[in-house]
């Protein structure tokens, strides 16, 4: 059992003092630090924080879900269900960006209204809250590669 023990141990000392920094040496630029990041995580829509953005995070999570501010809002309808979806997005983790991508469409046609924000008992910031998304959205597609366009099939495909 204690031979096991510490073979196991030997392995993981020889992984992570030796192996993994001489890989890190030899990896090209691209492949480490925030490249790597941004290549392994835009595609599930996940971008870094800066400092000042996570400081910023607290201010987005006060939503009790309350349903108020969805209640004043002149564009509740379809599938549109209110803004407190953006509250609650931000009210337990950081939400997945290109999943509010369509809702986020509507309120293009917020105009000057600010009544969301002004009937939230809890001051949740709505209207920082779609700013912030609408920038954090912008730098996933940034980071993303090009879509390519959907490969036309034969008229006479199978
Ligand atoms: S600011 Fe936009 S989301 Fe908020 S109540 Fe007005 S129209 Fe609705
Ligand atoms: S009014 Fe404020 S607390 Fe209530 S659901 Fe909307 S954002 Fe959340």
């Amino acid at each position: 059992m204690l031979l096991r023990l510490l073979n196991a141990w030997f392995w993981l000392a020889l992984r992570a003092l030796v192996l993994h920094p001489l890989r890190l040496l030899f990896l090209p630029a691209e492949r480490k630090g925030r490249p790597a990041f941004l290549a392994e995580y835009t595609v599930e829509g996940l971008v870094p924080y800066s400092a000042q953005e996570r400081a910023g995070l607290h201010r987005f999570g006060g939503c009790i879900n309350c349903g108020l501010c969805d209640a004043v809002c002149p564009l509740v309808g379809g599938d549109f269900r209110g803004p407190s979806i953006f509250a609650l997005a931000y009210s337990r983790a950081t939400p997945e960006l290109p999943a509010l991508r369509e809702t986020l469409a509507t309120l293009d046609r917020c105009g000057a209204c600010t009544r969301c924000r002004d009937a939230c008992p809890r001051s949740v910031p709505l209207l920082d809250i779609f700013a912030f998304t609408r920038r954090k959205l912008a730098e996933v597609d940034a980071a993303l590669p090009p879509r390519r366009a959907p490969v036309a099939l034969p008229e006479h495909a199978p």
